[in-house]
């Protein structure tokens, strides 16, 4: 399946949220005729994140540079809202990259990290400091190329403020940041969803997480989620669904 055409999204003047949603619903709906695998919607999803964000940033640049690099982890330490194609794009990168043994100790962690942190609000995890279990001892993401939006969305314009709020007891520390960034993440993150839901297939967000734990545990999972069981209930963020 070819990932989406690179066409204008519907930024305007001003970030419109309601206008990149529906934009994304549309390609993400237009796909559909192709026969995409979970994977394929969910990689579109990111490739139509990173255009709808260079257009946002042509028209209203960051006030300065971000300070995200490589290694620097502070917000892998947050919870995470994704789309159940988000989720079985991750499963399908870490099955596909990793040696068995190594995969079967990743599902393991993701099991413990998971029965650590099911149903903590955004709040607790910010106060738990529960690492994702996709990190690696040297703070990078084991399955960066398949990362979700929301990851993607989350940056600092000063890692020293990351690590005081990382540090906090509560994480009560002013982060200044891109904000139109994860305001663009969460905007693809709905039009993903509508588009779903439009096919009757379950769109609802999930905590990260305890998706990965659900659709590293079921290799049918995929299977059974294109037939419309509701195979993530589990893992369904309802704080994240408002
Ligand atoms: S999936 Fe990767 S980028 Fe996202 S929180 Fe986990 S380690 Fe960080």
């Amino acid at each position: 399946m070819s990932a989406p055409a690179r066409r204008s999204l519907p930024v305007l003047g001003r970030l419109n949220e309601t206008a990149i949603a529906e934009a994304v619903r549309r390609e993400i709906a237009a796909l559909f005729s192709e026969r995409p695998s979970a994977t394929d919607l969910g990689a579109a999803a990111f490739d139509l994140y990173e255009q709808a964000l260079a257009q946002v940033e042509a028209k209203i640049p960051p006030s300065r540079p971000r300070a995200c690099v490589e290694g620097c982890a502070y917000c892998c330490h947050l919870k995470v809202a994704v789309t159940p194609v988000e989720v079985l794009r991750v499963a399908a990168h870490l099955r596909r990259s990793l040696p068995p043994k190594d995969l079967a100790r990743l599902s393991a962690r993701v099991r413990e990290v998971d029965a650590k942190t099911r149903g903590m609000s955004t709040a607790a995890r910010v106060g738990a400091k529960v690492a994702c279990p996709l990190l690696d001892a040297g703070g990078r993401c084991v399955a960066y190329q398949a990362r979700p939006v929301s990851c993607a969305g989350a940056n600092s314009f000063d890692a020293a403020q990351c690590k005081a709020g990382f540090e906090s007891a509560d994480g009560d520390v002013d982060i200044q940041y891109y904000g139109l960034q994860p305001r663009v993440a969460s905007a693809v993150r709905a039009g993903a969803a509508a588009a779903l839901s439009e096919r009757a297939l379950d769109g609802r967000l999930l905590e990260l997480v305890a998706g990965l734990s659900l659709a590293l545990a079921d290799g049918e999972i995929e299977r059974r989620w294109w037939r419309g069981e509701p195979v993530f209930d589990a893992a369904v963020d309802l704080e994240a669904m408002g």
